[in-house]
């Protein structure tokens, strides 16, 4: 039988497992199986050309239980409800496993952004506000930048919404400028978050973070940053490859990863940096390296290559990019991955502290938000590998008993079940 590629069968086949070690009862599996709400809808946008186009977005709340929905908003082409509906679980156990008084959401919507002129994103932008405003609200769900979404996107989402409310919401949709309420430090907190979590890695593991080698996939908003704090926060480090869709580089004596995120910037791909040689995205996971870091899309390392890596840390900043054949294979291969749902939560940690200050109305400064973040990656990275360790199981699987554990909590105490 071919391995299970769809996300959603994924994210509901990891659940299964942690219901089945937590010994859930048949409703509380089934609630927590599907989401609690869902929303599809069109949004026709009038094109530069004069033609309108009808995009498909979406929205799905998985679970709230713990708090208000919390999400991101991708623009791709391959885009499904059931992409959404993966994220918006992922989510909801991420924001769990950090502790962080929030349910989780997802949403999105199916287009190229690449071939969208700036008009044509705001019209999309504000066409995908104004279908699910009613869904909405810093006490309902707050959406924030993911794949192919900006700061900018958010902003012409927020002043929608606020144009719709005739009021202001500062804290209805995270990801913001700081010039319209951001939060200082939300720009590098995924890849910030990930690299406090591989810090306690390899504390435990042995392995000492200034002389390790890494590579990046995902050359985006996650994959430079943790490009350049891993030097910057781990006192070293040597990077050795990193790709973009457009394909990868190579240099086994190290890459400066500054001078790559410039020719990144000013070229669009990594591709050509000089003193590198290419590297295909599929050969760069299986690299002899310390820490690998996939921060591109789902589904990369499968049952056909996860034999192959040879990483001793796998620091997943993409969600999903791995499959749970490739995990087993993974695990029984010593390979210690640190699971999406936590590696990458330092996003959703920085958003959620945004919200805090935007409701309150108050900024924090950058250190308030580094020493806090820390603190939250910190604590939920030795939870999971308290319950890694307690139970002789993966990581992938510790994180989600420590992360359901908490929502069935919440749901008992509002009597869901
Ligand atoms: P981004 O759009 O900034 O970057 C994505 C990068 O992946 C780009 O460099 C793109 O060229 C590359 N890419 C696309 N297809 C590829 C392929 N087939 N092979 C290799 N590279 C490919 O996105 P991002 O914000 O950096 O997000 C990357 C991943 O991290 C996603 O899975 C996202 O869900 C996850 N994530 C991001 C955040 C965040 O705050 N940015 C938070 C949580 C999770």
């Amino acid at each position: 039988m071919p391995e299970e590629l769809n996300p959603f069968k994924i994210a509901q086949s990891q659940l299964d497992e942690a219901a089945k070690m937590l010994g859930l009862d048949e409703t509380t599996h089934e609630i927590l199986r599907w989401p609690r709400r869902e929303f599809r809808f069109t949004i026709p946008v009038r094109m530069d050309n004069g033609k309108v186009k009808v995009f498909h977005g979406y929205r799905v709340q998985y679970n709230d239980a713990r708090g208000p929905n919390k999400g991101g908003i991708r623009w791709h082409p391959d885009e499904t409800i059931d992409t959404v509906r993966a994220l918006a679980a992922w989510m909801t156990w991420k924001t769990a496993v950090v502790d962080i008084p929030l349910g989780g959401s997802k949403g999105g919507v199916t287009c190229n952004p690449k071939e969208m002129s700036e008009g044509e994103k705001e019209r999309l932008a504000r066409g995908w506000m104004r279908q699910i405003y009613f869904r909405l609200g810093e006490y309902k769900d707050v959406p924030a930048p993911d794949v192919y979404t900006t700061p900018q996107i958010m902003s012409w989402m927020m002043d929608e919404y606020e144009v719709i409310a005739g009021r202001h919401h500062p804290a209805i949709i995270t990801g913001k400028p700081l010039e319209l309420g951001g939060s200082l430090g939300r720009g590098d907190a995924t890849a910030r978050g990930g690299i406090f979590t591989v810090r306690e890695a390899c504390k435990l593991l042995n392995i000492d973070p200034s002389k390790a080698t890494y590579a990046i996939q995902g050359f985006g908003n996650a994959g430079q940053f943790a490009a350049t704090l891993h030097k910057e926060l781990l006192n070293g480090g040597k990077l050795v490859a990193a790709s973009d869709s457009r394909g990868g580089v190579y240099n086994p004596d190290g890459i400066d990863p500054h001078a790559l995120v410039k020719h990144k910037l000013e070229t669009g791909q990594v591709a050509g940096f000089p003193g590198t040689k290419p590297i295909s995205n599929e050969d760069l996971l299986e690299l002899d390296v310390d820490i690998l870091y996939p921060a591109a899309l789902e589904n990369v390392i499968t049952e056909k290559n996860a034999e192959k890596i040879k990483a001793k840390i796998s620091c997943e900043l993409a969600n999903g990019p791995t499959t749970p054949a490739a995990d087993k294979i993974l695990y029984k291969n010593g390979v210690h991955v640190i699971p999406d749902f936590l590696a990458n939560a330092g996003g959703v940690t920085v958003s959620y502290f945004e919200q805090v200050q935007g409701t309150y109305q108050y900024w924090w400064t950058i250190e308030k938000v580094h020493n806090e973040l820390d603190a939250k990656m910190t604590k939920a990275y030795h939870a999971v590998y308290d319950m890694h360790k307690e139970k002789n199981i993966d990581m992938r699987s510790a994180a989600y008993l420590v992360a359901v554990q908490r929502v069935v909590d919440a749901m008992k105490l509002r009597g869901w079940v």
